[in-house]
């Protein structure tokens, strides 16, 4: 057994990152324990909203990233079957007018995660360290986390950010995710030329599928699709040239260049993901979240899996991050973690409460939102694209989402 920790974070991607980045911020030092053997670059690429650039001012880290990502001029959205077409303006075109001025970039993964850690102070990550089970029994303030490969570790605090499947949430009696039936593939294509691609975020609609684009850089495309899922989509997810044949032929009938940019894809970029959701309504919060389980909390997918429709997964992990650092930063004053038990861990437990209690209306509204957006826009009957192209379009038009979003 190593020594006790006062601060342990479960999981190495946006979510553990930020936390311990939100917690050095505020002088709380932790340690993150992430099982890969280095960041993860799987996914490519985010779209980030005003409410994650928010998040990433208060890290100190948003002047690092924005010069180097593009500000999007709009999203356009548009249906092959119908024709039907829509355009939401992000930046003001000056007086009089009225579109919104929304912070938007696409920003790869690897350089927010870059972002993140080289913020922390040296030794703050280990590397290798899968976390499998964790212990804590009634009467000790401490828990305890085995590793994958035998070693095992005390920490006063534990905070998982170890994403969609898991550990921490599944120990806290957390509901495992369930499938949405839906998958989506993404990637990324870097030019050696400017591609003078409109500085956008281009959605297309088909019967059943919905594919796009979004600039990063004047260089860098993002692209995605997303359908239904189908039964051999298990055999093909960990072969990225069969991905690639995938996202082809879902993208068949599509205008160029989406195709293109998925044959000009290195297959290191593409990555197929099978969408999970998890639903715990605002008023079971109480019930299962955060009921009697000490010291210990959750942030990110490990919370709050949801589709991407919103592609607001990220950006609420970032958000959920700097607002428990918040809440810890108040109360840790009165706590003596030199002098650690019980009536310590309890105050622990009660910031804990507080701020899922604080997060779990704008959670839910948003994982909400994400799921009908997503089950709307990949409409193949006759009737869901008509609901799509003719009702849900005009009536929640892209730009009040946003709003929500932006809230
Ligand atoms: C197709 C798609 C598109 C998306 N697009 C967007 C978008 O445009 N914008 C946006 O904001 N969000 C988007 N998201 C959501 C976003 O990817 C996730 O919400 C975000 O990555 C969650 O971060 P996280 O740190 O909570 O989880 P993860 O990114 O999954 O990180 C979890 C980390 O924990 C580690 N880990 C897991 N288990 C253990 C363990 N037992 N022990 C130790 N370490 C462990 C993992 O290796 C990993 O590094 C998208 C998601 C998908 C699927």
């Amino acid at each position: 057994m190593e020594k006790c920790e006062d601060i342990v974070v479960v999981g190495g991607g946006v979510a553990g990152l930020a936390t311990a980045l939100a917690l050095h911020r505020v002088g709380l030092r932790s340690l993150v324990l992430e099982r890969a053997d280095c960041l993860r670059t799987a996914g490519a690429a985010f779209m980030m909203w005003p409410n994650a650039w928010k998040a990433l001012d208060a890290l100190g880290v948003s002047d690092s990233l924005r010069p180097f990502y593009s500000q999007l001029d709009g999203i356009r959205g548009s249906s092959i079957c119908t024709g039907v077409c829509k355009n939401v303006p992000l930046k003001s075109g000056g007086k009089g007018d009225s579109s919104m001025k929304l912070e938007s970039r696409c920003i790869e993964r690897m350089a927010l995660l870059e972002a993140l850690a080289k913020e922390l102070p040296v030794g703050s990550i280990r590397f290798n360290s899968k976390i499998v089970s964790l212990h804590r029994d009634t009467i000790s303030p401490f828990t305890t986390l085995e590793l994958a490969d035998g070693r095992s570790l005390t920490a006063k605090i534990v905070i998982g950010c170890d994403g969609v499947y898991s550990v921490i949430a599944r120990w806290m009696g957390l509901p495992p995710p369930k499938t949405t039936g839906r998958i989506a593939i993404r990637g990324m294509v870097t030019y050696t030329e400017d591609h003078h691609f409109e500085k956008l975020m281009l959605q297309v609609w088909g019967k059943g599928v919905k594919a796009g684009f979004i600039t990063c850089t004047d260089k860098k495309v993002y692209w995605f699709v997303t359908r239904r899922s189908h039964p051999q989509d298990a055999e093909i997810c960990g072969d990225a040239e069969r991905v690639m044949h995938a996202a082809l032929e879902m993208v068949r009938d599509f205008p160029e260049p989406i195709a293109e940019l998925i044959k000009s894809s290195p297959v290191e970029t593409i990555n197929m993901a099978d969408l999970k959701v998890r639903w715990v309504w605002p008023w079971e919060w109480g019930r299962g979240v955060e009921k009697g389980k000490g010291s210990v909390t959750i942030v990110g997918d490990a919370l709050h899996p949801m589709m991407p429709d919103l592609a607001q997964g990220a950006c609420m992990a970032l958000e959920d991050a700097v607002h428990l650092s918040r809440c810890l930063e108040q109360v840790i004053k009165s706590v003596n973690m030199a002098d650690w038990g019980k009536a310590q861990a309890e105050k622990i437990e009660t910031c804990f409460n507080k701020y899922l209690q604080e997060r779990r209306w704008r959670v839910s509204g948003i994982v909400s939102v994400a799921f009908v957006m997503g089950f709307v826009q990949e409409g193949s009957s006759r009737l869901e694209r008509f609901v799509r192209d003719w009702i849900f379009f005009p009536l929640f038009s892209m730009r009040y989402l946003l709003y929500f979003v932006h809230s």
